[in-house]
């Protein structure tokens, strides 16, 4: 529901207005744009009646709108959302690269990695702390000393970091701890888990599902933003198809698709899509020509020895040409800018 105030609204008729929709259990959001003054409502709608709001004297007038995602959609904010994490603009033109180890596996491996990838010009460090496995017997993370061998990177580095939460036990470490919060693939529909974590208002960068559509992609990033978030990255990892050659097919239309239907960040995730160090490069090169708006990347310094996803991670020297390249191929798209 949009709620299109008179010209003549004040901020204090407004605050009633906004008071009057949480009490309905409604997640006001000023969408104005254009001199229009607007407030888009999100939150179950159905027993809601227009006429509610339309008695308040400020407002002109009430559009109940159909849009599944309305929060995330483009429809109530129609320009790119750019996030400022930490300093790093992102969306909008501004290009991130991810960059980091599939898990954090030592101080040494992080430290050494995180130099690496920084030198090479990566905007974030990443590492998972809690790996999300196939099998249970394999490795799963070191856990919570991983976010703090992580915590030492980013002091060493300055580099902000981006790392997978897989249980709301630990939401109270990561909105402490952790720049940007990883909703992996396999948890883009824990419904509890989007919506605890949206309620942080922290930054997510939020996978999209194994076997999942754009709009469920889309509807899991409604969920996080319902909770109270507002700053998320989308990022398209590959998703189940019948071709073996590559361990996930990378579903690259999704960044225009996803451009056209929502405001938020597009990132492209080649490591995951293609499963092969030597795919990563080819891909990243082509989600950068597709318009995407960062690329997350597994960096390695010793991928042969990598305890999770060696074969997909790239090594430093390998990395320092992915970006060198990534960064003629944004001169040769770029038209005014
Ligand atoms: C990861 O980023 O290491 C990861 C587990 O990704 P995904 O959730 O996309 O499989
Ligand atoms: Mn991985």
């Amino acid at each position: 529901m949009i709620i299109i105030l008179k010209h003549s609204a004040t901020d204090a008729e407004i605050e009633i207005l906004r008071r009057n929709a949480i009490a309905k259990s409604l997640v006001p959001q000023d969408i104005s744009s254009d001199g229009a003054r607007m407030i888009g409502l999100a939150g179950d709608l159905a027993g809601i009646d227009e006429d509610e709001f339309l008695r308040h004297d400020c407002v002109d007038k009430v559009v109940r709108v159909k849009e599944p995602y309305k929060l995330a959609g483009r429809r109530f904010h129609p320009a790119d959302s750019v996030l400022d994490i930490a300093g790093r603009r992102v969306g909008g033109g501004n290009f991130v690269v991810i960059a980091g180890p599939c898990s954090v596996e030592s101080e040494d491996q992080i430290l050494s990695v995180a130099r690496d990838v920084k030198l090479a010009g990566a905007s974030f460090l990443r590492g998972g702390a809690f790996k999300p496995r196939t099998s249970p017997y394999a490795f799963t993370g070191l856990g919570l000393d991983g976010l703090d061998l992580l915590k030492i990177a980013r002091e060493k580095t300055g580099l902000p970091i981006v790392t997978e939460i897989m249980s709301a036990e630990h939401l109270d470490r990561f909105a402490e701890d952790v720049d940007v919060i990883q909703i992996g693939a396999r948890n883009m529909q824990n419904y509890t888990l989007l919506r605890q974590v949206g309620s942080l208002a922290k930054p997510v960068l939020l996978k999209r599902g194994l076997s999942s559509t754009i709009d469920e992609l889309l509807l899991a990033a409604e969920h996080v933003m319902a909770g109270g978030a507002t700053d998320i990255m989308l990022c398209e990892r590959g998703i189940r198809t019948f071709e073996t050659a590559t361990r996930n097919t990378l579903d690259l239309s999704a960044v225009p698709v996803l451009q056209q239907k929502t405001h938020l960040p597009v990132i492209i995730d080649p490591s995951h899509a293609t499963g092969y160090w030597h795919l990563v490069e080819p891909m990243s090169l082509a989600a950068v020509a597709a318009g995407a708006d960062g690329l997350i990347i597994e960096v390695h310094n010793q991928p042969e020895l990598a305890l999770c996803d060696g074969a997909q991670s790239v090594t430093p020297q390998v990395f320092r040409r992915i970006m060198t390249r990534v960064g003629r191929v944004r001169e040769a798209i770029s038209i005014d800018n």
